[in-house]
């Protein structure tokens, strides 16, 4: 009965100029996902796609949907001949299907006629098939307001479709068609979040996080690895590269040479320099992290300001205007709130000043910053590396290679 699923796609509807370079990125994206399902077969319509099961559990299937970008919505549905009779017969059994569950429950028809060649309109059909369904089920109660199941009819040249349920997809847009960022990560709530929202756009992503051990323990990496393998089911190759800094002796440097309350403000200028030298090295053209407007000192517009002056790559926030609720309740959906309120230290809480600045002065950066030999040991930060690729369902160490650049 319900032998197809039928794909909608979002926004990327509204791209009129690269659409068809979308949409094949999409479907690619899809068959690559499902290609353990060999039963599938597919078939590809304007704006809308087509997987038939073929016998096939859908379960499972729509599982992995809701994990790929670009897909708005996607139903099961059956698929009958274009007539009102074949039409008719069909809701009748997919009516009769839901109301074993409750017998009183309410209905409404809802026809979109995609066909517009067929000689009557949505509402006639919509009518009709009503007529067909009041005659032969007893006792049916529809409401026009506030159903209890919807039927959807799609009219379609290549046949009829038949619903009545509708699943939410991520949305956005599909992956491999925006281009590759970095995203700075760290083990918190925020970061993690930012990362999904760019992948939910379609943008493909290096992993950077700083690490300083002793001061911060493998636990805390072991934390950032967790998180990310819960981001790779959402990309295009069900991987990511994660590329550890080596960040003590910078931090150490900091602590002993700088003004205390600017000590934070040049600590995440030495991250966004090394990040971005990183990002060039990776052909990556944006740097990606989870700032929020206000959240703490060096996120007040006069930091952020301060901090990425040190930076001509774009930076982009996708949390800045967020309440932290909203963060949380994304960071719930995807389940990575479990992982990120596990109590590790990260860099950035090790040595923190009682009074960090909250208009940090461009200037008096420069000048703090010059009492130490930084851009020595950014490069060697740099060289020192390690990179960590990570799968869904297996992750491979690769650490401190040689030239992995
Ligand atoms: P929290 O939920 O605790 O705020 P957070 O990851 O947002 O977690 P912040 O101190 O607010 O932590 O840092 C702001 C941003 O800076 C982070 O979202 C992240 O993008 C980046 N960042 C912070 N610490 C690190 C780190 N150790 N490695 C890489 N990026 C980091
Ligand atoms: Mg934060």
């Amino acid at each position: 009965m319900q032998d197809h699923i039928l794909i909608r796609y979002g926004e990327l509807a509204l791209k009129k100029s690269n659409r068809n370079q979308f949409i094949n990125r999409i479907i690619s994206n899809i068959k690559r996902n499902l290609k353990d399902y060999q039963d599938l077969s597919y078939e590809n319509r304007s704006l809308r796609f087509y997987i038939h099961l073929n016998g096939t559990n859908p379960d499972k299937l729509i599982e992995i949907l809701k994990t790929i970008p670009g897909i708005h919505s996607f139903s099961i549905v059956s698929k009958t001949l274009e007539t009102i009779d074949d039409v008719s017969i069909l809701c009748k059994t997919l009516l009769e299907e839901e109301l074993k569950n409750n017998t009183n429950l309410t209905f409404k028809i809802e026809t979109n006629r995609g066909d517009k060649d067929f000689p009557m309109s949505s509402l006639e059909i919509s009518k009709e098939v009503s007529i067909y369904l009041f005659r032969n089920i007893p006792n049916l109660h529809a409401d026009m307001h506030n159903p209890d199941v919807t039927i959807n009819i799609d009219f379609r040249k290549e046949g009829a479709f038949v619903y009545t349920n509708v699943i939410e997809g991520m949305g956005g847009m599909p992956s491999g068609t925006i281009g590759k960022a970095s995203l700075m990560i760290s083990g918190g709530i925020d970061s993690v979040v930012a990362g999904y929202l760019a992948l939910k756009k379609g943008i493909q992503l290096d992993c950077i996080h700083f690490a300083s051990p002793p001061y911060t323990s493998s636990n805390a990496v072991q934390k950032v690895i967790d998180l990310l393998e819960v981001l790779t089911k959402y990309t295009e190759y069900q991987n990511i590269n994660l590329y550890i800094v080596p960040f003590t002796t910078i931090q150490k440097k900091i602590y002993e040479v700088v003004r205390e309350d600017y000590g934070i403000t040049i600590m995440r200028r030495m991250m966004y320099i090394i990040a971005e030298k990183l990002s060039i090295k990776l052909h990556n053209i944006a740097i990606i992290n989870g700032e929020n407007i206000g959240q703490v000192a060096s996120q007040t517009l006069e930091s952020m300001a301060t901090i990425e002056e040190v930076c001509t790559m774009p930076i982009i926030r996708p949390l800045a205007t967020l309440d932290k609720l909203d963060i949380v309740k994304i960071a719930k959906d995807i389940n990575t709130f479990p992982i990120s309120i596990r109590p590790y230290e990260d860099c950035c809480t090790v040595f923190v000043p009682k009074h960090p600045q909250i208009r940090p002065n461009k200037e008096y950066s420069k000048k703090e910053e010059s009492l130490f030999d930084y851009e020595h040991l950014i490069d060697e930060a740099v060289q020192n590396v390690e990179k960590i690729t990570l799968y869904s369902d297996k992750h491979h160490l690769y650490i401190g290679e040689e030239n992995i650049f």
